[in-house]
């Protein structure tokens, strides 16, 4: 998801209550940002923040950070927050993912969601996918051992891509499904993203996993 460069974007996300400025000063302190030691998960490449917003409202007692790397784009996000009454449990970082070791400290994230996340179809970029060996590295460096991954996308060559990356790296693949709304299983409790609304209302299946390391 690219949008036009928004003027003010940068300002808005500098002055949100909900944006963390200088993310790196908070490594291994996050449960600070929240007052509270609840577990912390996290939406890599959260695009305009609907998932990530629905899954704070229905879970409290859990802390919520969205990542995204495009100002233009988190301003959605905050924008959503301004509309409501915004829940405590949720902050957004904007960030490119490849810097996420510098921000969390070992076991500091509870589960990594990664919704929709870019194909990058040209062999060239695998490196820059969000399930690549490169990025499964740095989650490793973050996500405490019972942790978990789920990753969700309507693109199967990406999906079966990333269960070849997810076994490469030696973690271990809990649960996947190529039609999560037709799974009795996985579909219990899905909270649909943007992106999933938008894909399967053309009739595309949608594909999800589960992972962890350990
Ligand atoms: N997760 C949302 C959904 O399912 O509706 C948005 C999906 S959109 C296709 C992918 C999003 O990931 C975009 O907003 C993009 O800017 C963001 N993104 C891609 N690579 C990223 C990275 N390395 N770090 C942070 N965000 C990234």
């Amino acid at each position: 998801m690219r949008l036009r460069n928004i003027p003010g974007a940068e300002e808005a996300i500098a002055s949100s209550p909900y944006c963390i400025q200088n993310p790196e000063s908070h490594f291994g302190k996050w449960n600070q940002v929240f007052e509270n030691s609840n577990p912390i998960h996290i939406e890599v490449g959260m695009g305009k923040g609907k998932f990530i917003l629905q899954l704070a409202l229905q879970n409290p007692s859990i802390n919520y950070i969205g990542i995204e790397k495009y100002a233009s784009v988190l301003l959605r996000a905050i924008q959503k927050l301004d509309s409501i009454d915004a829940p405590n449990n949720l902050r957004f970082i904007c960030m490119n993912a490849e810097n996420l070791p510098d921000v969390f400290s070992k076991n500091e994230i509870q589960k990594i969601y990664l919704n929709f996340s870019d194909p990058w179809p040209k062999d060239r970029h695998a490196k820059r996918r969000l399930t690549s060996r490169e990025y499964l590295f740095k989650y490793r460096q973050i996500l405490s051992p019972n942790g978990c991954l789920e990753f969700k996308t309507d693109n199967k060559p990406l999906f079966d891509f990333s269960i070849e990356e997810i076994r490469e790296a030696s973690w271990m693949l809990h649960a996947y499904t190529y039609d999560l709304h037709h799974d009795d299983a996985l579909k219990i409790g899905n909270v649909m993203t943007e992106y999933e609304e938008k894909f399967s209302s053309v009739g595309n299946p949608i594909c999800k996993l589960i992972a962890s390391y350990q």
